[in-house]
């Protein structure tokens, strides 16, 4: 079964707690390449492209992971902590079982049950404040294409096809090559997990985008929904 990982626990929460549905995950990567120009003025007549000795950046596409119906399991930080790890609700942090040895006033060993640590945290409660790193098994039930960039306008977000738009709204209208309507944002930023409370903005979220993927230059996503 293929994964997918996290690695804030704010959005383990809200899945968790069955407030995040979806997760938006690139449809690109970034490769480094050799720039290579054809020297001015040799451009007729076959001159060799020259490399200016810098790397450029270029940015290849692909496709979604994901076809609806398959299962996913949500994992966090997949790749970066060892296997069965438990973690820490609040912080992420991973955490240690402790085993308390007191001795009573005459030196006999009392053993105390053992608890998870946190290293910011301390105790933490195993019902409320703990949770493993396979954390959730997901039913993929909707996958889509979106694109978020930024024109003079504004920052936006939208469907990158029509019919996909028009499953969520009728009025749609165009911003850079892609179907938007009014509350997009909202909708997606409920979806994902950024609003959770009535005074947060929908703009976190694509402020938390552009820092991750720089939306200076558009980039499309996938959107993957599930059922639990
Ligand atoms: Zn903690």
């Amino acid at each position: 079964m293929k994964v997918i990982s996290f690695s804030e626990p704010r959005f383990v929460r809200a899945i968790l707690e069955g407030k995040k549905t979806q997760t938006i995950r690139p449809l690109f990567r970034e490769k480094l390449i050799e720039d290579h120009k054809v020297m001015e003025g040799f451009s007729i007549g076959g001159a060799e492209p020259k490399t200016t000795g810098k790397m450029m950046k270029v940015l290849l596409n692909k496709e979604p992971r994901f076809k609806v119906g398959e299962k996913a399991k949500l994992m966090f930080k997949q790749r970066s902590t060892p296997k069965d790890s438990w973690f820490c609700l609040d912080c992420g942090s991973i955490l240690e079982v402790k085993r308390p040895l007191t001795k009573d006033s005459v030196g006999v060993p009392i053993i105390k049950r053992e608890y998870w640590y946190c290293k910011n945290h301390g105790e933490r409660n195993p019902h409320t404040n703990v949770f493993p790193k396979h954390f959730a098994t997901v039913r993929i039930n909707d996958v889509f294409e979106i694109e978020m960039g930024e024109t003079r306008k504004g920052k936006y977000l939208g469907f990158v096809h029509k019919e996909d738009a028009l499953k969520h709204a009728k009025s749609l209208f165009r911003m850079n090559n892609t179907y938007c309507y009014n509350g997009i944002m909202t909708e997606f930023a409920i979806a994902d997990g950024f609003i959770q409370h009535n005074n947060q903005s929908p703009w976190a979220m694509l402020e938390w985008f552009h820092k991750q993927y720089n939306l200076d230059q558009p980039k499309r996503f996938a959107v993957y929904g599930w059922t639990t």
